[in-house]
């Protein structure tokens, strides 16, 4: 039996356009080189490729391509950014205090979790899963060193007010960084526009490959401190030999995004709207947060649990929340602190949508849904 996929918020197929270019840097007749070699034409070529690509999500972004630290995907950019400015500017700064939210990616919450000498303020969201702007300025003060807040939430497609956000932030003299792994193609936004000094990127959630990122830092509003060392590569921030083949597929990723997702947009808006038509038919499902990206819906379903309504409709790939979580069976922290009770996170799911999603794929996942709801409903 064929399995379809709506799991797109977890990782999405690599585009083909992606990975013929990909292909174009790895072999003898390829751009192999070491983008860093100096002395010779395969350095070179590979060093042209390598700045194609930077200038390429630069310009996607709407920033300086001198802006552009390379890294292994949104974790590390994640840590990076928080790790990079404590150690750099805390004790330069004086400043000792870091206010995030409690329905962060784990990248940020654990990196956040590990620091030493410094104070985290956690901050609960609004039931609709948005931060209250009041609620940030009682807490922002002139020890505040920075405030990371993410774009769009992966477990429930919510948007924050980042330009209000940062607004207040740099009110307060703090840095601002923010996670935009999910909002790539799904949200209409420039590093201007949003006002942030620090935005971490991925590559795979937008038809990208695995294991590739990148780390936007605003010319001369922060300091970072490298978190690896070695060969003083992208200016001292990020140690190690640049994977040609990667950032090239980042940057082929993002031109495609930035060109199709006008019309993609529309055609998954579509697919939100028949999603929220049947659960309405089905009835006893709630929607959780607020209207955000149309990529995902993240429900609860009355009276069912996910697990075994998973188990019950193996034809679609779908997942109860973070994949990072998905092994152990606590309910998502993101639902957890926008008020969700205990049992109702754990008869929650999250359908997430992407590039390759088909209207014959969404029949089928809502025909599979609606019969496993009625079918365990009536079981119970
Ligand atoms: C997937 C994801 C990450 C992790 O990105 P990687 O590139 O897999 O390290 C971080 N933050 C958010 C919001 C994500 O969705």
């Amino acid at each position: 039996m064929m399995t379809v996929y709506f799991d797109n918020a977890s990782t999405t197929p690599v585009d083909p356009r992606v990975m013929d270019k990909m292909s174009k840097c790895l072999g003898a007749d390829g751009t192999f080189g070491n983008p860093a070699s100096t002395t010779h034409g395969f350095g070179w070529l590979a060093s042209e490729e390598v700045e194609w690509a930077r200038d390429t999500i630069a310009q996607t972004i709407g920033a300086d391509p001198r802006e552009i630290v390379w890294t292994s995907g949104a974790t590390e950019s994640d840590n990076l950014a928080i790790r990079g400015v404590v150690e750099a500017m805390r004790h330069s700064t004086g400043r000792s205090k870091i206010i995030t939210l409690e329905t962060e990616h784990k990248a940020v919450l654990d990196t956040c979790a590990n620091l030493r000498d410094v104070d985290v303020v956690y901050l609960k969201p609004d039931a609709d899963g948005v931060l209250n702007l009041n609620r940030l300025a009682e807490v922002l003060d002139d020890n505040t060193l920075l405030v990371s807040v993410m774009l769009v939430n992966n477990e429930t497609g919510v948007v924050q007010p980042i330009q209000e956000i940062a607004r207040l932030a740099h009110q307060a003299g703090a840095v601002m960084h923010s996670d935009l792994a999910q909002s790539v193609g799904k949200l209409d936004w420039t590093v201007e526009t949003l006002g942030i000094d620090l935005g971490s990127l991925s590559a795979h959630k937008i038809h990208g490959p695995k294991g590739v990122g990148a780390l936007y830092v605003k010319r001369g509003s922060c300091r970072i401190a490298e978190q690896q060392h070695g060969g003083q590569h992208e200016r001292g921030m990020r140690s190690g030999t640049l994977p040609t083949h990667q950032l090239v597929g980042m940057a082929e990723a993002y031109r495609i995004a930035a060109e199709e997702s006008g019309l993609e947009i529309q055609r998954i808006n579509g697919y939100r709207d028949r999603i929220e038509t049947a659960i309405e038919a089905i009835g006893g499902i709630r929607i959780n947060g607020a209207r955000g990206v149309p990529h995902i819906v993240n429900v609860t379903i009355d009276g069912v649990d996910a697990e075994r309504l998973m188990a019950a409709m193996p034809e679609v790939a779908v997942s109860t929340g973070s994949a990072c979580n998905s092994a152990t069976l606590e309910p998502s922290h993101v639902l957890q602190s926008m008020g969700l009770s205990r049992q109702e996170g754990l008869s929650s799911l999250r359908i997430s949508v992407g590039r390759m999603t088909t209207d014959e794929e969404i029949d089928l996942l809502l025909d599979t849904l609606s019969y496993a709801v009625s079918q365990l409903r009536s079981a119970a």
